[in-house]
């Protein structure tokens, strides 16, 4: 079964290990991705983003940047006939014949861009096709649904309705349309989620949440977002990560379940239909115990969803083909 993944944090993990002088090869390592492991799953497109921590790089975020975006670059020259560069319809469409697996660049961090969409629109020129305005800080542009230190014990959700887009984030959500790349709300403010559908027109998505309704995180979105973002057409990525996964009291000891996963998938689609979901498994930035312990082992998630009753038809959704058709109709 082929897989499309909107989200991963390999890049920032690479760019640690080459700071660090640390030896750590993207062919084959240690990490929940590698190249070996892509194959073995049998991945059509993995979406790699640039994290960025601004808690370690607020003094210079866009160098942060352009040291993720050129291991990207080198990773795509190292490796020419295994890996192709995804940003166009036109790429989409040659990918599935080509043999290769799609890399996708793409942002979780709009402080990157300095608050200046000429900076935006030269990231754009290097590849980024869809962006988070933030991770889990405050910046020029918006505001997040949960802050650095208490990010994964957010517990019962306390979402923060009250700050959203500023004045310059919205420029940004015009901008990113003008150029078509794709507005990514995961990590927003709940108040900054619905700022987005107000000033937005195009379809966006949240690349790696799952369903509050489920699970009571404010990572996760409610049963009106996903409504409002099926209507306008979007798309959500399935996280692998326990705490938005597992609903159990005892917050110290959730874990990543195959079982979780079927449950936050029938529920996304139950409210916002079969066209909405897709994967976004948050590899390399989630840890602990995890059924899914990497791009290997997709095969088993594909396994879990048909004993759930899934048909094979719906898995191929779920796993690619929604998210193929998204990218090719919205780059
Ligand atoms: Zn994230």
């Amino acid at each position: 079964m082929k897989v499309w993944d909107l989200h991963c944090d390999t890049l920032s993990e690479l760019r640690y290990a080459e700071n660090d002088g640390r030896e750590l090869r993207f062919g084959k390592n240690d990490l929940q991705i590698d190249l070996e492991r892509l194959k073995k799953g049998d991945y059509l497109l993995q979406c790699f983003a640039v994290f960025v921590n601004l808690t370690r790089d607020r003094h210079d975020p866009l160098k942060a940047f352009m040291e993720q975006a050129d291991i990207f670059h080198r990773l795509l020259a190292e490796h020419p006939d295994e890996l192709m560069q995804v940003c166009t319809p036109e790429d989409i469409r040659l990918l599935p014949s080509s043999g290769k697996i799609g890399a996708m660049l793409t942002i979780e961090e709009g402080a990157v861009c300095l608050d200046d969409v000429r900076v935006l629109r030269n990231l754009y020129r290097l590849g980024v096709r869809m962006m988070t305005l933030t991770w889990n800080h405050e910046n020029g542009l918006a505001y997040p649904n949960s802050v650095p230190d208490n990010a994964y014990s957010v517990w019962p959700s306390h979402p923060v309705t009250d700050k959203g887009l500023t004045e310059k984030g919205i420029e940004f959500v015009e901008e990113m349309e003008r150029l078509h790349m794709i507005l990514d709300v995961s990590h927003l403010s709940d108040g900054g989620f619905w700022d987005v559908v107000k000033y937005s027109r195009r379809p966006f998505v949240a690349s790696h949440s799952d369903a509050r309704a489920i699970c009571g995180h404010c990572r996760n979105l409610t049963d009106d977002m996903i409504r409002a973002m099926a209507e306008r057409g979007g798309l959500i990525g399935l996280n692998y990560c326990a705490s938005f996964l597992d609903p159990s009291e005892d917050r110290d000891h959730v874990t990543s379940k195959i079982s979780d996963m079927v449950i936050h998938a029938r529920h996304i689609m139950d409210v916002g239909g079969e066209d909405i979901l897709a994967l976004g498994s948050d590899f390399d930035g989630i840890e602990g115990e995890l059924e899914i312990a990497g791009a290997q082992d997709m095969p088993k998630l594909a396994e879990g969803f048909r004993k759930a009753g899934f048909s094979e038809a719906l898995i191929e959704k779920i796993f690619y083909r929604n998210a193929m058709r998204f990218f090719e109709e919205n780059l």
